[in-house]
């Protein structure tokens, strides 16, 4: 399977930082046998878009209805109207700090697609349900409930993202991350049939130019969404060049 690598900057970037996108583009335009992304801050993207043809630009969250009274939202559709390709959905740091529920994370995936973006539905355990030995459940029980019924691999990406491997430095070991790749591919395809086995489960947290090589030769590792390793392209490159 192609593999997606898609950066995803967070609160990060002021117009300045535009310089950096560009440095990122022109570096994985080379890497046409990978899929890129860069999900950057709302006020980036119509500009990103516009200039910077190499990589899909995307958004990093969106409202599940089309317009309306939502003081301070985005809908999908205004992130197409801005050149968006794609958007991240359910990010762990929403579903803590915006209490997006599951039940949320689904409506915000349909109005990707009805906004004809694609989407990145991210799941992920904390350190304390792993210890607790509930990683898998609470992953497949978020993936249930996140994932809508139209989920199809032309438009839908899962992330796993352990809450404790973000921003850390720390990642799971290859055999964990390959038992919940393996246990994620498992549900997608009970669920989704064949079209399952082709949705892109990519891997998130902490993951950098010296460990993407082995967590992307993992089996059902069908890409990376990767936060701080984004920012500049010379630690983005490595990622992308791992992929291909
Ligand atoms: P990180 O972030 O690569 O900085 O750990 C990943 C993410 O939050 O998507």
């Amino acid at each position: 399977m192609r593999k997606l690598i898609a950066g995803n900057w967070k609160m990060n970037g002021l117009q300045a930082e535009l310089a950096d996108i560009a440095a990122i583009a022109d570096a994985v335009s080379a890497h046409l046998g990978v899929d890129t992304a860069l999900c950057v801050p709302a006020t980036l993207i119509q500009t990103a878009a516009t200039r910077f043809a190499s990589m899909a630009i995307g958004g990093q969250d969106c409202h599940m209805a089309v317009s309306g009274a939502h003081t301070g939202c985005v809908s999908a559709e205004m992130l197409a109207d801005a050149g968006a390709k794609l958007t991240i959905v359910g990010h762990s740091e929403r579903r803590a700090a915006q209490g997006e529920s599951d039940a949320d994370i689904r409506g915000k995936a349909l109005a990707a697609k009805r906004a004809g973006i694609g989407a990145i539905v991210c799941v992920g355990e904390t350190e304390a349900e792993r210890d607790a030995g509930q990683a898998e459940a609470i992953v497949l029980g978020q993936l249930a409930g996140s994932l809508p019924d139209e989920a199809a691999s032309n438009w839908l990406s899962v992330a796993y993202e352990p809450v404790w491997a973000i921003g850390t430095g720390r990642i799971p070991s290859v055999e964990d991350v390959a038992a919940m790749h393996a246990a994620i591919r498992g549900a997608l395809v009970a669920r989704f049939g064949e079209d399952g086995a082709a949705i892109r489960i990519l891997y998130g947290g902490s993951m950098n130019g010296e460990n993407a090589a082995s967590l992307l030769a993992i089996a059902n590792v069908d890409g990376g969404l990767i936060g701080g390793a984004s920012l500049k392209a010379e630690k983005f490159l490595p990622i992308v060049q791992a992929a291909a």
